[in-house]
């Protein structure tokens, strides 16, 4: 069997910083404690547990403000995906120890919502619904923003901002870049005046385009990653639609089975930004070896 380890793959750069400012945290005993992490550090449970053994308690909820509201005293870190001043101040006046592992990529989208708003702008905003990036991003302007996920959303926008002069365009950092360009192509139809800030970022872009390159012809795509998280979702997509390859996403070697590699000639296989590389590795070792007899002596 030929397998294709799909290149750049795994940890991001937001996601290592995220994990190394938990890690240290965890060892630095001058920061108060309780030490929390207000939502999931990266969408893997993997990561997440790593970080509960070392003392790190996550807590998860509907929002980043719902989810503050159980810390009384300590420490807390907000994850790579940003949150919203709203959140931050509230922290703040909680008189909380505050760590940011918010991605230096998600603080631009921020920037620049806060910018075009400050000069009058409504910004629609690519994103999914009930992730915590769209979140963060749309605490910097709640009047401003529209939250846009499909084109049927579109339907639903005020009927003003046809006539709006300053009108822009911006995105989730792990989108699909392909469905984001076809989204964009019909918010441009119906408000051409709208100006396009494309924020998915440079991590997610090469890891799809890697895919979309390497795994044509595959006759299975293996993507490990955790079910929530958004850009190893889209890793399945862009090689089921781009690359034509059947594609299977699992969160770890226990949930591949031999039947899902029987009769396989060429297996591609990738791993979302947040998934721990050991995961992968073994994955890996498992689809390489599949297959080979015992050496007989
Ligand atoms: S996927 Fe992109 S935006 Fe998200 S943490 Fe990684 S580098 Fe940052």
């Amino acid at each position: 069997m030929e397998v294709i380890k799909v290149t750049p793959r795994g940890y991001c750069y937001g996601v290592v910083d995220a994990m190394d400012i938990a890690r240290k945290a965890a060892q630095n005993p001058s920061l108060p404690r309780p030490i929390y992490i207000i939502g999931l550090i990266v969408h893997n449970r993997f990561a997440v547990e790593e970080l509960t053994r070392l003392g790190v308690t996550t807590l998860d909820g509907a929002d980043r403000a719902e989810i503050l509201e159980q810390v009384k005293e300590g420490t807390v870190i907000f994850t790579a995906h940003g949150v919203s001043p709203q959140v931050k101040q509230r922290a703040a006046e909680r008189g909380l120890h505050i760590l940011d592992a918010t991605c230096p990529d998600v603080t631009k989208t921020h920037d620049l919502v806060t910018r075009l708003a400050a000069q009058g702008y409504h910004i629609l905003y690519i994103g999914k619904k009930g992730h915590p990036e769209p979140e963060g991003v749309i605490g910097e302007a709640p009047d401003a923003v529209y939250l846009v996920e499909t084109e049927a959303d579109l339907d639903t926008l005020p009927d003003s901002l046809r006539d709006a002069s300053r009108l822009a365009v911006s995105t989730q950092t792990t989108l699909s870049q392909w469905d984001t360009a076809a989204l964009i192509e019909a918010i441009r139809q119906r408000y051409p005046q709208v100006e396009v800030y494309n924020e998915i970022c440079l991590a997610t872009q090469l890891r799809q385009q890697a895919v979309a390159r390497m795994a044509v012809g595959a006759d299975l795509t293996i993507v490990v990653g955790d079910p929530r998280s958004n850009n190893t979702n889209r890793l399945v997509q862009v090689a089921e639609e781009l690359a034509h390859s059947p594609a299977i996403r699992v969160e770890r070697l226990e949930d591949l089975s031999p039947e899902m590699l029987v009769g396989k000639k060429r297996v591609a296989i990738t791993a979302g930004a947040s998934t721990p590389s050991q995961l992968t590795r073994e994955v890996i070792r498992y689809v390489e070896n599949f297959g080979l007899e015992p050496q007989l002596v």
